[in-house]
């Protein structure tokens, strides 16, 4: 059995009914398999086995009322994967589908993404199972105190600075960092995606987004192809999503359709983002409401945007979202690329039909890494006590991601894999922090 092959079976015995986290250890493991066979030192000192084994694992009790009197229980969690290269950093996510193994997942794979953002952070992430659709400012306000009361022991500025994710936005970010003033006295950027009036960078709230795009150029210049006058399938109608679909647009290219849990639009004429945006981040509402601003285009609740034709798919909303229909969809109508803005949206056999029919596939470790790369850039003006103009970090996040790209393909390229970005980014990211860790001694 191979050194990868028996972790993996480690990884699946001892985390049983953590399939994502099953999923996304095999995604990476499988694809270091060359190095680790160049590189005997890694298996001398059990590298695979300590990169899989979270650092620790905190899980907690989150009770709180609601608006009519009525007590409930959530489950928090905070995963501190790996801080070889720096503090722990990545997202807390709230919905209701949350599990210790998603978090698993989640936290896994920042470890490489943070990684190949070339800045000193190091792999975590967190959530609940709360789902704060639905719920009133006062609802949302009585969960992020009890949520931050018991993970503010656990967190600090270089220790373990969480961020956004699904569900969590610049009010429960607000929220929870007002608590954690309190309890701690201190001043500090404990989190980031702060608001702008205390500590926040300006560019967070577009980076991930924009950075998904800044990549999607790069590739498609790489390969003597633009962005410029493409068509774009774009799923969700979140951050990442609007974003994206903003940059898309300013850079040329038309975006004609995104999604939301309950359905999806499609506009021919190109997407009107600034409906989307009162819809979503303002009205926080539904996607049906599109029709009322868009008389003529088109809303369905059935299939997914991946039906429509376009030249570049970027899957923006969840895990698991493009499964190998879709995928055999968008290689029948011609797509030329395909990045991922979530985390993990394609299936795995989705990812290798699409690799080997020719598209290019940026995964999301590199394609989404410019939200967490901003939060570091967040993390530095804290630090310095000064805050960047839009433009400086815009830039500095451009810089970034074509680095992301350029260190993913050479790598790619050294260890066999020409143009394969999965392995590419994969191997990049592992590198820097298994070296780390091994001039740092089994710890
Ligand atoms: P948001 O909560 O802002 O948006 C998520 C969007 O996806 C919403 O429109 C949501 O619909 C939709 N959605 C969620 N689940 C489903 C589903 N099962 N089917 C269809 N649509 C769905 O989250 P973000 O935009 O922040 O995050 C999106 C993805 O990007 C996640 O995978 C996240 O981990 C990843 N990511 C986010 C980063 C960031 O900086 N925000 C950084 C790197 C990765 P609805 O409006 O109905 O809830």
């Amino acid at each position: 059995m191979s050194y990868v092959s028996e972790v993996l079976s480690h990884v699946v015995a001892k985390n049983p009914g953590e399939a994502e986290f099953h999923q996304a250890a095999k995604e990476v493991l499988e694809s270091l398999e060359s190095v680790v066979d160049a590189n005997p030192q890694y298996r001398k000192n059990a590298v695979l086995e300590r990169l899989v084994e979270p650092d620790r694992q905190i899980m907690f009790r989150v009770p709180w009322i609601d608006d009519n009197g009525v007590a409930h229980v959530n489950r928090g969690f905070r995963v501190q994967f790996n801080n070889a290269i720096g503090p722990y950093k990545g997202g807390l996510r709230l919905h209701p589908s949350v599990t210790l193994g998603t978090i698993k997942f989640l936290g896994f794979e920042q470890i490489f993404k943070n990684s190949l953002t070339g800045l000193p952070i190091g792999g975590g992430k967190g959530g609940s199972d709360f789902d704060p659709k639905g719920k009133s400012d006062r609802e949302v306000f009585e969960f992020c105190r009890s949520f931050m009361s018991e993970l503010y022991k656990y967190v600090g500025a270089d220790v373990d600075v969480p961020a956004g994710d699904i569900g969590t936005g610049a009010r429960e970010i607000g929220f929870m960092y007002g608590t954690y003033k309190k309890l701690t006295g201190l001043y500090e950027g404990v989190l980031t995606g702060k608001g702008l009036t205390y500590g926040g960078s300006l560019a967070r709230k577009e980076a991930t987004g924009y950075g998904l795009v800044y990549l999607t150029q790069e590739m498609l210049e790489a390969h003597k192809d633009t962005l410029k006058g493409k068509t774009v399938a774009v799923s969700g109608a979140g951050n990442v999503a609007i974003y994206a679909a903003e940059k898309a647009t300013a850079l040329g290219a038309k975006v004609v359709t995104m999604s939301d849990s309950t359905g999806w639009i499609y506009d021919k004429d190109g997407v009107d983002l600034a409906a989307v945006k009162e819809i979503k981040e303002v009205k926080r509402g539904r996607l049906s409401d599109y029709k009322n601003y868009r008389p003529k285009s088109e809303y369905s609740t059935s299939g997914h945007v991946w039906q429509v034709k376009c030249d570049i798919a970027l899957p923006c909303a969840t895990q698991n979202e493009l499964n190998i229909d879709d995928a055999r969809a968008l290689v029948k109508n011609k797509v030329v690329a395909v990045a991922e803005g979530a985390n993990m949206p394609t299936t795995p056999d989705a990812t290798e039909f699409l690799i080997k029919s020719g598209v290019l596939f940026a995964p999301g470790k590199a394609a989404n890494a410019g939200g967490v790369a901003t939060s570091a850039l967040e993390m530095s003006q804290n630090s310095q006590r000064l805050s960047w103009t839009f433009e400086e970090v815009d830039a500095k996040l451009h810089g970034i991601m074509v680095n992301i790209y350029r260190n993913a393909s050479a790598a790619a390229e050294k260890y066999g894999h020409k143009d394969n970005l999965v392995m590419g980014a994969n191997i990049a990211g592992f590198v820097k922090v298994a070296d780390a860790m091994l001039a740092q001694g089994i710890q």
